[in-house]
């Protein structure tokens, strides 16, 4: 199942997209795609009602597209995360995963506009496989009980300034943490559906060059490893959101290839989980 939000920033409508590729309003079943609906079971009511045939057609055609959760309370990211990625910024290979934390109001819809901070010369790009917690994890014994602690995945673009995230100052937050820097969505995509989170393709584009292109098999640290990892440090709570990486190809990683400048075009796209297209403005 994948869930959605449609509608102009603040007033979107959730919605569910069906096998067939048709999307009804479920506002039936819950205001919103929240922190709410998540921890009291909503996923499963609007199975139900899908399954049911009670939900009304939403057309979708010309309108935005928002995140698909409406503000995660945090998003927790996992640096260098994959080797390739790791050995093209000439950081070692980590032991232990390399975590931070992004402000969540940086999440936008996968469609919206990114926009260039001021003073920036180095704005990046960085395709991931986002995972959202879809009850309390805190303490979990082992990552054999991460699944059960997950809602879903979505395409997650976390934009980083590395001028600002490696220059300025010793944490990344300052490059990681500007206005728009973290596109989310299309769909929110349970994991009966989107099948092994190890097993995905991802790649991005720059004005339609292939930059990015990438498998989640070649993770250091597997989804199940981070959420139970997280889990020992901090509370994982519903509609929390985990960046879990990008592979090689962003262009802190590659000498001569120029950063993001108003008017790029950036394309993101993950096996079963859609696309995402962003145009660069500035701020
Ligand atoms: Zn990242």
């Amino acid at each position: 199942m994948k869930l959605l939000r449609v509608g102009e920033p603040g007033a979107e409508i959730p919605a569910v997209l069906d096998g067939d590729g048709t999307v009804f309003g479920i506002t039936d079943v819950t205001a919103d795609v929240d922190v709410a609906f998540l921890a009291s079971g909503g996923v499963d009511r609007v199975r139900e009602a899908l399954a049911a045939g009670t939900l009304p057609r939403l057309e979708v055609e010309g309108r935005r597209i928002g995140a698909p959760v409406s503000r995660p309370g945090k998003v927790v990211c996992v640096g260098l995360n994959y080797r390739d990625h790791a050995e093209e910024t000439g950081a070692a290979v980590p032991e232990r995963p390399v975590v931070f934390m992004k402000d969540a109001s940086t999440v936008v819809g996968p469609y919206d506009p990114v926009r260039i901070p001021r003073g920036s010369v180095k704005t990046d790009w960085e395709v991931e496989l986002a995972v959202v917690i879809g009850t309390q994890a805190r303490y979990l014994a082992s990552p054999a009980e991460a699944a059960g602690h997950i809602a879903g995945y979505a395409i997650s673009n976390d934009v980083s300034e590395r001028e600002f995230q490696l220059e300025y100052s010793a944490q990344w937050d300052l490059g990681k943490s500007c206005e728009t820097f973290n596109p989310l969505g299309p769909w929110l995509v349970t994991p009966d559906e989107a099948g092994d989170p190890q097993a995905l393709g991802l790649r991005l584009s720059v004005n339609g060059e292939v930059r990015q292109d990438g498998d989640t098999k070649n993770m250091i640290f597997d989804v199940a490893y981070l959420v139970w990892y997280l889990s020992q440090y901090m509370v994982l709570r519903p509609g929390d959101v985990i960046n879990t990486g990008t592979p090689a190809g962003v262009a802190l990683g590659l000498p001569g290839t120029p950063y993001l400048r108003a008017g790029d075009v950036v394309e993101l796209s993950i096996d079963g989980l859609g696309t995402q297209r962003q145009t660069l403005i500035n701020a």
